[in-house]
């Protein structure tokens, strides 16, 4: 079955339309993206051993450089992280340059890895679907530039995290 999909002006982005699911009003967090690593069991890229993938890894086929990161569903950026390098010591640093945005139903959207951060963009803004928050990056515990886009019900990578299931819908 076709899912009804309207078209949304991006609030300043630099890309012009998004595809924005009508019905759920969400959308894809890489626009002309792919999934190169599914939720759930894999083997770390990183490290070689099995791990729990708490996110989706999405990145573009061809050209890496200056994607926009969009927000996938509307709610209110809670925490802003400019760190660029992963600390192994410390373990600290894993998601490099960050933003975790609130939905309404608690949960997090975390947008881990981005080569940079929109500088208008600061806790407390409410976010819309489609709005660009930075492009695309390898910055922390990452390979390659990708979004690792990860639904959690807390800010940091620990807590109880869910395969995010729409928004792999739109990639399928
Ligand atoms: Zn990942």
């Amino acid at each position: 079955m076709k899912r009804p999909r309207i078209r949304a002006a991006l609030k300043g982005g630099i890309s012009n339309f998004v595809k924005v699911e009508k019905k759920m009003n969400i959308c894809k967090p890489i626009e002309n993206g792919v999934i190169t690593s599914w939720y759930g069991e894999r083997i770390s890229p990183i490290t070689q051993k099995k791990e729990y993938h708490k996110g989706i890894d999405i990145s573009t086929i061809g050209n890496h450089d200056n994607i926009p990161v969009l927000i996938a569903k509307a709610g209110v950026v809670t925490w802003i992280d400019k760190t660029r390098l992963y600390d192994p010591d410390t373990g600290k640093g894993s998601f490099g340059m960050v933003v975790y945005v609130q939905l309404p139903d608690k949960w997090y959207c975390i947008y881990p890895h981005m080569e940079s951060i929109v500088t208008t963009l600061k806790i407390g803004d409410k976010v819309e679907v489609g709005q660009q928050i930075g492009i695309m990056g390898n910055t922390g515990l990452s390979v390659g530039k990708h979004l690792h886009y990860q639904e959690g019900m807390t800010m940091g990578g620990n807590g109880q995290t869910r395969q995010p299931v729409d928004i792999i819908a739109l990639y399928e």
